[in-house]
């Protein structure tokens, strides 16, 4: 159980890249996470009961009135996140953007009723339905990496779909969430039926320990095992959107020049703190060396700095605990005997939290680099000789979010996807698979459970209500009470009707079976 013992704590927002403390704020108690939620769950009939349609329509409007603030959005993304503002318009407002177009295309037939056709002939006087209804108070606990487009995207599906939604944004990015609130309640979305609880890790355990109906909790692989064991002592359904450790595989019929420039995006994109980033990268033997040359002169051409310039390529990372990360991996990796060819060092000059895009060759999997979550600008590459033994690579993790596969051979790129593990596999490309917003997003193994985005994410946000209704209301039904040595061989007569091998025994089964339908019951 969270108490409210300590409350001296505050929570701040940060811009990394110059150290500019943006707000404080007295993080969300355990108390005013449970009020938040109370809140939450008695004003969220009335937004169920509002229609599909009128909610779309306010999700149309929170579309148009993004769409006119996209700028000032971005640059508060920039601000406390650190990534150039290119890319906090790409890679948030126009992920966000499209799901909406993705949700006010599709909900209304989402959230229909489905007619289900009964095939067994017993059944067939009944008419069965499924009806798809909201959960009731969803529980959003997001992280800092994209601290606009997972929360939105996941907020958006789960008050579209008739619930309502208490999110607690990470504490390094409470500005951006409370930027999207502001956005959601202008555009009409009752103030009650989307909270932001703004606190660290006590807030959002406060949140797992509330009264919600379900979690989707994107995040570390610690502490979703962490949030995992505490819903499972509830049965609390939740979704789990963690950490990762893509593997990008380059094929000996690859473009080099068009494999390399994926890799380096895929690698430094947000400075590297990306879930789907590249983390590690097999390249066939016969390329390796012409790849690694042109990473290296590749990321020689990228310009490190502060997102707000947009000549920026790579921002800051998002604090001093992610650097040491990142320098604790390479200094392993170079323990056990990795070359760095580019990077590997602070850019103090920048400010505290730069650090340069780095390659590194000849590393293995008894490396770090190659084994945890780095979540930072390094691009570790490594060489193999068949398809079979890229595959093995790829599988050997602990993760399982995402992979790509480059090659001038579609369909051999995509044979060789089918056997990898994990939520999505890539073709030729890197990291997009977030923007699709009909894409299903998600891990396999350690990297989650369920899935966000799309019809699937859609799925996740309902409850499924099986809805049988009987044609012959009148009439009781031949199962019921009145068993007997009579009844007895009438309903193995009817076994053998509906599943004998034989048609004749079928046909014999049919006409023992047949005075069971006029027959009257004890009851
Ligand atoms: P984190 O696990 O430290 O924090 C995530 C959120 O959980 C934050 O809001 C945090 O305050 C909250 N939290 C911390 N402890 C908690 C607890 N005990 N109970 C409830 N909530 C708690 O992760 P992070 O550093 O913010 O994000 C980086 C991680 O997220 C990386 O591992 C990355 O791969 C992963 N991630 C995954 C996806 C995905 O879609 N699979 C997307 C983005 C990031």
């Amino acid at each position: 159980m969270v108490t409210d013992v300590q409350v001296a704590r505050k929570v701040t927002s940060i811009n990394p890249a110059t150290g500019e403390v943006l707000r404080e704020f007295e993080p969300a108690s355990a108390t005013d996470v449970a009020a938040s939620v109370d809140r939450a769950r008695a004003a969220q009939p009335k937004w169920n009961n509002l229609g599909t349609q009128k909610r779309i329509a306010v999700l149309h409007e929170f579309q148009r009135r993004l769409n006119d603030r996209r700028s000032s959005v971005a640059q508060t993304i920039t601000a406390e996140a650190g990534k150039p503002l290119v890319e906090a318009l790409l890679t948030e407002v126009v992920v966000v953007l499209d799901s909406v177009r993705f949700y006010v295309e599709n909900t209304y037939a989402f959230l229909r009723d489905e007619h289900v056709a009964h095939g067994s002939l017993a059944m067939k006087t009944k008419s069965g339905r499924i009806l798809r209804e909201p959960h009731g108070v969803i529980g959003v606990i997001s992280p800092w990496n994209y601290p606009f487009s997972i929360p939105a995207t996941e907020t958006l599906a789960a008050l579209v779909t008739g619930n309502a939604v208490v999110l607690k944004p990470s504490e390094f990015t409470s500005l951006t969430a409370l930027a999207l609130a502001e956005l959601l309640h202008d555009s009409g979305v009752p103030n009650d039926v989307l909270q932001v609880v703004v606190g660290d890790g006590t807030t959002g355990s406060a949140l797992v320990n509330a009264r919600i109906d379900k979690l989707i909790f994107t995040g570390s692989v610690t502490t979703g095992k962490r949030i995992a064991e505490t819903a499972a002592a509830r049965l609390l359904p939740v979704v789990l959107e963690l950490g990762g450790k893509d593997p990008m595989l380059v094929l000996d019929d690859a473009d080099v020049d068009v494999a390399s420039a994926g890799a380096v995006w895929g690698a430094f994109v947000n400075a590297g703190q990306a879930c789907l980033s590249v983390e590690r990268c097999y390249v066939h033997r016969s390329l390796y060396q012409p790849f690694l040359d042109a990473c290296v002169s590749k990321v020689k051409l990228l310009k490190v700095g502060d997102g707000t310039d947009p000549h920026t390529d790579v921002g800051p990372l998002i604090h001093e605990r992610q650097l040491q990360t990142v320098e604790s991996h390479i200094e392993d990796a170079v323990k056990l005997g990795a070359r760095v060819l580019v990077g590997g060092f602070r850019l103090s000059d920048l400010g505290t939290n730069f650090y340069a895009p780095t390659v590194l060759a000849d590393v293995n999997h008894q490396m770090r680099i190659m084994r945890d979550e780095t979540f930072g600008p390094v691009l570790p590459v490594m060489p193999f000789d068949s398809d079979d033994e890229a595959v093995c690579l790829a599988n050997d993790s602990e993760f399982g979010l995402a992979a790509s596969i480059w090659t001038r051979d579609r369909s051999r790129g995509e044979s060789l996807a089918r056997r990898i593990h994990a939520g999505t596999v890539m073709v030729n490309d890197v990291v997009s698979c977030f923007g699709i917003s009909e894409a299903p997003h998600g891990g396999v193994k350690a990297s989650g459970l369920g899935r966000t985005h799309g019809r699937f994410g859609l799925d996740e946000m309902v409850r499924i209500k099986y809805l049988d209704s009987d044609l012959l209301p009148s009439v009781k039904k031949v199962w019921w009470y009145g068993y007997g040595e009579k009844f007895s061989r009438q309903m193995e007569g009817f076994v053998d009707m509906m599943f004998a091998r034989r048609w004749g025994t079928r046909l014999r089964g049919a006409l023992r079976s047949a005075g069971a339908v006029t027959r009257k019951g004890r009851l």
